[in-house]
């Protein structure tokens, strides 16, 4: 296994860069998730690395080689891609041992690793089917399979669940975990899906508009989102905001909401930095609570009540905003009544409204 460095990384296709001065360090034997909304550049960083496509400007090191310019197959790399790419005509068998004896690996050793590998995966029984005869799973295993027997430097994933139904991506990955702890391979994996990142990624990098927004463990991101945007992208339901501005009394600080529905102390609370014009709180609905006081400095009108079992998520309006609260389980909670919110000033998230930049001290 390897470290791997992209330095100053630009891919320019015409007048898009979909891929702008991207810098990272992967380090050896870590799972590091590629995670934003469609067209931020992720499968362009991923293709790149993998030599897929050419790079504009910038390095990029897989160990202390640099692989900027090489072919994908001098690389040693393993790739594992949505649609599985498995080849039809071969059994599962020979779609796994194909790559090995490419390479001219000898018949009893590409034997070993076939029988080592379908048994790590569970596919033993599966090994004389040809990829029809598989389901999307099954399929997903044989790629897997596919990409580990080849002992790589490096394995790279492309949204490799996204064709599986919602218990098998849970399931696919719960093994996908347990193969990386086990092979402790290095790994970069890309993903729209911010589950999938949370509960993957030893470190996590968000990006937007071919640019690196924030890295960081997945709790790191979730408790100190860098900006507006990574704090709406990380947790679901998502993180709700509130315009309004803050004013000093004394050494406390107070948020009043622009249509002066919400007003918050919140106390002694330090920034970072003074915003320029205005600020955006942010709240998660986890963080929220209600109580039955109406007429505190905010409530919310309630429009919606889902019963999700342990939980009750709550939607409704506070003044001019849209509020979403994550509560424990309620059942007296009814359509249209009225709830007092508390919000703690600990969990409160401060962006300065014009750059969306945490204003938090981290
Ligand atoms: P998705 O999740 O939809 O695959 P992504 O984050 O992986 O999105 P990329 O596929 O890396 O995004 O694309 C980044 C940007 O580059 C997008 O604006 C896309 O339209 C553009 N792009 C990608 N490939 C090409 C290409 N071959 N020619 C022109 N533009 C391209």
């Amino acid at each position: 296994m390897a470290c791997v460095t992209l330095k100053n990384l630009y891919k320019r296709f015409d007048n898009v860069v979909a891929v702008n001065d991207v810098n990272l360090e992967i380090q050896d034997g870590e799972f590091l998730v590629l995670v934003g909304p469609s067209g931020c550049g992720k499968s362009t960083t991923l293709k790149m690395i993998a030599g897929l496509e050419d790079v504009s400007e910038g390095e990029i090191y897989i160990g202390s080689r640099n692989v900027t310019h090489l072919e994908p197959k001098d690389r040693n790399i393993a790739m594992v891609f949505q649609n599985y790419a498995l080849y039809p005509h071969m059994d599962v068998y020979h779609n796994m041992s194909f790559g090995l004896k490419v390479r001219k690996v000898d018949p009893p050793e590409i034997d070993r690793r076939v029988q080592e590998v379908s048994r790590i995966l569970g596919i033993e029984e599966l090994l004389k089917r040809k990829p029809k005869q598989l389901s999307g799973g099954q399929m997903q295993r044989v790629a897997l399979g596919r990409a580990i027997i080849r002992n790589p430097d490096l394995f790279l994933f492309d949204e490799p669940l996204s064709n599986l139904d919602a218990k098998l991506r849970v399931k696919m990955r719960f093994e996908i975990a347990r193969l990386h702890k086990n092979l402790k391979c290095t790994t970069v994996y890309v993903t729209h899906d911010q589950v999938e990142a949370m509960t993957l990624g030893d470190r996590i990098v968000i990006m937007k508009d071919g640019v690196v927004n924030q890295i960081g463990s997945p709790l790191e991101v979730y408790d100190y989102p860098a900006n507006r945007f990574v704090a709406s992208f990380i947790g679901s339901p998502e993180m709700n905001f509130i315009d309004g501005n803050l004013v000093r009394e004394a050494e406390r600080l107070k948020f009043i909401s622009d249509d002066g529905c919400v007003t918050l102390d919140l106390g002694a609370k330090r920034l970072a930095r003074d915003a320029s014009d205005g600020v955006v709180l942010g709240i998660r609905p986890e963080h929220i609570r209600l109580s039955s006081k109406t007429e505190g400095p905010a409530y919310v009108q309630i429009e919606v009540v889902e019963h999700l079992g342990f939980q009750t998520m709550v939607m409704g309006r506070t003044g001019c905003v849209q509020i979403t609260a994550l509560v424990d389980r309620m059942e007296s909670l009814q359509y249209g009544a009225r709830a007092g919110i508390e919000m703690d000033p600990a969990l409160i998230h401060l962006f300065d409204r014009q750059s969306g930049i945490s204003l938090n001290c981290g």
